[in-house]
């Protein structure tokens, strides 16, 4: 797969569900045709910038500059950055700005901002006079190949993450690779792991690109709007596949039951960010897959050479104050995972893989075989 040298126009990437189908839109300065895009897909809309500190001090000028351009009005709801904000409290102010802007069932959202911001203003746009359309402008790497795509919105409940919330498609993503020039280094490394991910659960291809161009899509320019547009394809297809996860959606969780554990583990703290967690977890996966025979052990040490080159964590003692807690406890762990979503009659569900490329769901994985394999794994680097 060869990616083209020099692209001037942007990538659009159909997202094809009927008549809640949508474009991402993918290419350096896509946010300035904000204006002219909504003013034609939602002529005379008003429309309501959500964001946060963060990405407000860099991008929300700009933002609020194309949609004037256009004659757009806009209001902007500034919240707190950080997952502080996907609460209960954080739905309550940005919910009640909303009405307080008379946004009504015409009018738009717009979500500018990472995972955090996207979930959060989809789902008050979800429930707001039981729904009103929104705009994914998404600001960080994560949220550009990931989050802003396929329509899951929502909000952390005390007892666990993403316990509340609601599908509902954005009518329309902007993502202008531009923006991720702001991002820290660390997320969008921890972005660079769903990128991965989508090589390794489902494009061989692609995954041999990325180990030959990952320098360049670190770097900006053409490598990384393929790299981008090539994962938004690859989860659009899934999602168009099976909108509401009944079935082949959950290929996208490959290293996420692993990773989900360890992000608890560590309090979901900045101690491992959730790509970190997820990078940690496909290595687990694919040495997992490869004790169980699916795969070569040669398999599974080129996914983990691949994200360790790139400076992302792939093992269990990479991970900051891993000697200190529970995470060198196989049945700690294990415990975890139990707890996750992704449990049926006492047997564990993983993504586990057949080749690099080509990721499996396992629904019937006994929790002792998970254990030996992590005890194993922490007896072996001890
Ligand atoms: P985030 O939204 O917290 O963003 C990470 C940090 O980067 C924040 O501090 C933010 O302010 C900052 N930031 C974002 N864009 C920036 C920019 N351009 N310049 C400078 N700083 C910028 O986290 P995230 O990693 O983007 O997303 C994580 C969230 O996404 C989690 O809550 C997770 O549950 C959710 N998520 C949702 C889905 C879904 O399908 N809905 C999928 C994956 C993850
Ligand atoms: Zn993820």
């Amino acid at each position: 797969m060869t990616a083209p040298l020099r692209r001037s126009e942007a990538i659009v990437v159909d997202v094809a569900l009927g008549e809640r189908a949508y474009d991402i839109v993918i290419g350096r300065d896509a946010l300035t045709s904000l204006g002219a895009r909504i003013a034609a897909l939602r002529p005379g809309a008003r429309t309501a910038i959500v964001t946060d500190r963060n990405v407000a001090k860099y991008w929300l000028e700009k933002t609020e500059a194309a949609l004037h351009q256009a004659g757009i009005a806009a209001c902007r709801i500034v919240v707190d950055e950080g997952e502080g904000s996907k609460t209960y409290a954080g739905l309550e102010r940005v919910s009640e700005a909303l009405i307080a802007a008379r946004i009504e069932r015409n009018d738009l959202v717009i979500a500018l901002g990472g995972g955090v911001v996207g979930d959060l203003a989809g789902f008050a746009a979800a429930i707001l006079r039981r729904g009103v359309d929104f705009i994914q402008v998404p600001t960080s790497l994560l949220a550009q190949v990931d989050s802003s795509v396929g329509g899951k919105t929502g909000i952390n409940s005390p007892q666990g993450k993403n316990l509340l919330g609601a599908f509902h498609q954005p009518v329309l993503v902007i993502a202008d690779t531009a923006v991720l020039d702001t991002l820290p280094p660390r997320q969008f490394r921890a972005g660079y792991a769903e990128v991965a991910k989508y090589g390794v659960l489902g494009d061989e291809a692609f995954f041999a690109w990325l180990e030959a161009n990952h320098a360049e899509v670190f770097k900006g320019g053409a490598a990384r709007e393929h790299a981008i547009a090539t994962s938004c394809r690859a989860k659009a297809a899934i999602v168009a596949r099976d909108e509401r996860e009944t079935g082949d959606r959950a290929l996208l969780n490959l290293g996420h039951t692993f990773g989900h554990a360890l992000e608890a583990a560590t309090g979901f703290s900045d101690r491992l960010f959730h790509g970190e967690g997820v990078a940690v977890g496909m290595v687990l996966a694919a040495q997992f897959s490869a004790a169980l025979g699916m795969i070569a052990e040669s398999d599974a040490a080129r996914v983990e050479r691949h994200l360790a080159e790139v400076g992302l964590p792939t093992h269990l003692q990479d991970i900051a104050g891993f000697a200190q807690e529970g995470l060198a406890d196989a049945d700690a762990l294990l415990a975890l995972m139990a707890q996750d979503k992704k449990v049926r009659r006492g047997r564990l569900t993983f993504i586990l893989l057949r080749a690099v490329g080509r990721a499996v769901i396992a629904a019937d994985v006994a929790p002792a075989q998970v254990r030996d394999f992590l005890q194993a794994k922490l007896a072996a680097r001890a």
